[in-house]
């Protein structure tokens, strides 16, 4: 998408080789114009898979799944993160590793939420290493949910997830893929 391209470029600051900031208009503040764009791209991509709702992780894929969710007209289930295993038999949960911040987190869904044969689209902001996809998918299949794809804002292609997430067969289909970062260095793929 040569708009999130341009955008990354005037308002994207690469910290170092693996973390790039887009506080300004994904994940602190939101350009909620430019969110709708994004998410249009999402539906044109996906609108001929049955979806029967998006799924995210909190905080920062909200934004663009909440987007997405509009367009399909489906509902939003936001995956929670938790400091500790909370053992609930209502709860679906799974360990994920954390990129940006180098911990473990649990990563929890009410039961309610996630239902038997439904049709699911994963939406995130970043795709790093893969961990909180896999993560997702590990609850989508205790929950016997079907993943319909992946949807990612930005894909940092130098880091392994998108590999991974292929070896198992799960389509991605990512709108800006970063070949290269390091400190005031931004390449695209
Ligand atoms: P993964 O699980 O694929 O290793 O990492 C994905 C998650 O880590 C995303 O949900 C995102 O929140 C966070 N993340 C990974 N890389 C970056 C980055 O370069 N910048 C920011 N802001 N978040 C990132």
């Amino acid at each position: 998408m040569e708009l999130l391209k341009k955008k990354i470029l005037e308002e994207g600051i690469a910290l170092d080789k693996d973390i790039l900031k887009v506080d300004s208009f994904l994940n602190h503040q939101v350009d909620v114009k430019f969110i709708m764009d994004i998410s249009m791209e999402f539906y044109n991509y996906f609108k001929t898979k049955k979806i029967d709702k998006i799924v995210t992780i909190e905080s920062s894929g909200i934004a663009p799944a909440f987007a997405t969710a509009y367009r399909f007209g489906v509902p939003l289930v936001i995956l929670k993160k938790q400091h500790s295993s909370i053992l609930n038999q209502d709860l679906y949960e799974t360990k994920v590793h954390s990129f940006t911040k180098n911990t473990d987190y649990m990563l929890t869904a009410s039961k309610k939420f996630l239902n038997e044969g439904e049709n699911v689209l994963f939406i995130d902001d970043f795709l790093a290493n893969g961990e909180a996809v896999l993560g997702a998918n590990r609850l989508f299949k205790e929950a016997k949910c079907n993943l319909s794809g992946v949807g990612i804002v930005i894909e940092k292609s130098f880091q392994p997830g998108r590999e991974k997430l292929e070896s198992i067969g799960i389509d991605i289909y990512s709108l800006a893929r970063i070949s290269k970062l390091d400190k005031g260095v931004i390449e695209f793929k």
